[in-house]
This record gives C-alpha cells, sequence and structure tokens, in this order.
C-alpha cells in the first residue's frame, strides 16, 4: 500500500488469497457493468434479483453441496438476518464469548435470551444449553476473528444434535482459507452438515470482493428468505459484483496453490517467532497470527516501531479484546512473497531487541 506517498508493506489484509486485485475479477466486473448497469435498483424481492445473483447462489450451493445459499449484501447484515429469522423473544443465544461483534448484536436485535459460553467451553456451553427456554440456537465463529483459533465444531455439531438446537457458524475467516476447495472450517473438521446446521460467509474477505451469503437446507433458507429483515428491506448488491464473486468463486475452487502458500508462510512465520524471546504466538494455524503484548501501551510502542520500518501491523486492544489481551494482530496473505515474511521477522527482532 502506499499511504501519504510512503510505500507500506502490509499485514492487516483480510484478502487471504490475494484475489481482491485479481485481474479476473476486475474483468467480470467490468463486463458485467456494461451488460447491467451499475445498482440492483430495488431490494431482491422487489426487482432487484438479478441472473447475476441467482447464478452466484447457485454455484455457492454447488461448491458446498447445500440445498440452497441466499445473498446479502454484507456479512454483519447477513448475520442480523439469519438469527432474526430463526429466534425472537423467548428464545435463547447461546454464544460464544468471543464471537464477532455482529453476531453479539444480531442476537440483541432479535430479542432472545443471550447467553454466553466461556470460549470454546464445550462444558459451559453444555450447562446452558441444558437449561435453556424456548427454541436453542449455538451461535459461533468458525475461526475466531482476533485470535485465529477454530471453534470445536465437531462437538458443537454434537451437542446442537443432541438438545435439537439450531447451530449458525460464521465462516468469515474461514471459507476461501480451510478445508477442501475452501469449504470451510465445518468442512475442514468433516462434520457433515445437517438440516440445522447453517453457514454464513463474508465476500469480502478470501474471496475479494463485497457481500455475503448463507447456506443450508431449502426450509430454513425459505424462512430467511420471508422473514430476514436485513434482506428484505434493503438494496441488493450491483449484479456486477456478483458477477465478480463468481469469477473469484471459481479461483477459490480452483487455485489450491494459494491456499498452499498461505499454509506456508503461516508455517515459516511461527517457526520464525519460536526462537524470538519477548514474543508470544497463540495457537493459531490460520492467516490470523497474534503476538500477545499484554499492555496497550507495548502493541501501540511495536505498532509505531513497525511502522517507522515501512510494516503495517495493527495493534489490537480493548474493548476489541478483554483488558489485558493487547496484541499486534499479523494476518498473511497468498500474495505475500518469501521476502516479505523475511521483512516482517526481521522487523519484530528490531522490537524485542529495543523492549
Ligand atoms: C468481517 C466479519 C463479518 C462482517 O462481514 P462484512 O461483510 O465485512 O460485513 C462478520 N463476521 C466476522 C467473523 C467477520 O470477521
Amino acid at each position: 500500500m502506499r499511504i501519504d506517498g510512503e510505500e507500506r508493506l502490509t499485514f492487516c489484509s483480510n484478502d487471504y488469497l490475494g484475489l481482491a486485485a485479481d485481474p479476473r475479477l476486475a474483468e467480470a466486473m467490468c463486463a458485467a457493468t456494461r451488460h447491467y448497469g451499475v445498482g440492483a435498483g430495488a431490494a431482491h424481492l422487489i426487482n432487484g434479483h438479478f441472473l447475476a445473483h441467482q447464478r452466484l447462489e447457485d454455484d455457492l450451493a454447488d461448491w458446498l453441496g447445500v440445498d440452497r445459499t441466499r445473498l446479502f449484501s454484507t456479512g454483519y447484515m447477513a448475520n442480523l438476518g439469519v438469527v432474526g429469522a430463526l429466534v425472537g423473544r423467548g428464545d435463547t443465544v447461546i454464544a460464544d464469548r468471543l464471537n464477532h461483534a455482529s453476531l453479539v448484536d444480531a442476537v440483541r436485535l432479535s430479542g432472545a435470551r443471550l447467553s454466553r459460553y466461556r470460549h470454546n467451553d464445550l462444558d459451559d456451553l453444555e450447562a446452558r444449553l441444558s437449561r435453556a427456554k424456548g427454541e436453542r440456537l449455538i451461535l459461533t465463529d468458525g475461526v475466531f476473528s482476533m485470535d485465529g483459533d477454530v471453534a470445536p465444531l465437531v462437538d458443537l455439531a454434537t451437542l446442537a444434535e443432541r438438545y435439537d438446537a439450531w447451530l449458525v457458524v460464521d465462516e468469515a475467516h474461514a471459507f476461501g482459507v480451510l478445508g477442501c476447495e475452501g469449504r470451510g472450517s465445518l468442512d475442514a473438521a468433516g462434520v457433515v452438515a445437517g438440516d440445522r446446521v447453517l453457514r454464513v460467509g463474508t465476500l469480502g474477505k478470501a474471496f475479494g470482493t463485497a457481500g455475503a451469503f448463507v447456506a443450508g437446507a431449502a426450509e430454513p433458507l425459505e424462512v430467511i428468505l420471508q422473514r430476514a429483515r436485513t434482506y428484505l428491506f434493503t438494496t441488493a448488491q450491483p449484479p456486477a459484483i456478483a458477477e465478480a464473486s463468481r469469477a473469484a468463486l471459481s479461483i477459490v475452487r480452483e487455485e489450491d496453490w494459494r491456499r498452499q502458500r498461505l499454509r506456508a508462510r503461516i508455517a515459516a512465520f511461527r517457526e520464525a517467532i519460536v526462537s524470538l524471546d519477548g514474543l508470544v504466538l497463540m495457537p493459531s494455524n490460520t492467516p490470523i497470527q497474534p503476538l500477545e503484548t499484554g499492555t496497550a501501551s507495548r502493541a501501540v510502542a511495536m505498532a509505531e516501531r513497525l511502522a517507522s520500518l515501512g510494516l503495517l501491523v495493527p495493534a489490537i486492544r480493548p474493548p476489541t479484546v478483554p483488558m489485558g489481551g493487547s496484541r499486534l494482530r499479523v494476518t498473511f496473505s497468498a500474495a505475500h512473497e518469501a521476502e516479505d515474511l523475511d521483512r516482517l521477522v526481521s522487523g519484530l527482532r528490531e522490537c524485542t531487541i529495543l523492549d
């Protein structure tokens, strides 16, 4: 990136596969813009649903092997819409404490009771599930956005089945990155998603475009169509974005070398950091690789030091993370070269020497 005229090597994007600037996506978007024009003009259920949207929904369903998918304009809105369509007053959502803000807001807006369990703690979850009232919904990130670790999805799916609960997994940081053909964290865990399992994905991260979708069985997807307020009462995303996303999907499926390259960068980074005193890795094998700094001031000082070396790594502090949990949040992309990683590691080494 160039910021105020100065080159910066960034380690803070969610463009995990390096697709956001891919010319094939740009070409698909330009061609579709010439064909459809720019705006969708209305909500999906009025007259904003174009052939491009339908094709993208069908392609996504084919990729994941589900009955149906439904597009939303952003991931934030997809989460609000999906949770609000499935539960309401008198129901209970049992949610991981470290879930993304959009999932927290989704429950608040739905009117359901919010019961938050300790991060990835199955005993706490089951205790809450067994006393929950009304319809039950287990809500979790697949990959946690600030920690990079993965939810215990096999156990979550088992518990959801035992207690006849919905399981909604936010795959924002997992689609495109984990699993066969990038089919996400549930696929990577080997979970065969039943009719009560729904997956939400965003297109603005590994797909390099914008928008989001929910995937699942025909019946809940019909309920979402009828009831999700963030689907009904907002303008559909531009059809050209849907066409760019279709181009992205075929690359996500076919170009496995991008995931291999990403995994190689992650492994090399972790190996390099282990040998540096004073830097603490968190247990993550995903492109989100936070380094614990303890205090917020240490996180800021290190981020400033890295910035002076031309490296952009964000310092994440409360309230985004809990008190005492400040960190540098490094994220990797298949677009990073091996030399980029070397520059980051030597920058971090300099930070520890100055500590
Ligand atoms: C980014 C993100 C979202 C929101 O997606 P947008 O398409 O950017 O609105 C939702 N959930 C998680 C876990 C995210 O990281």
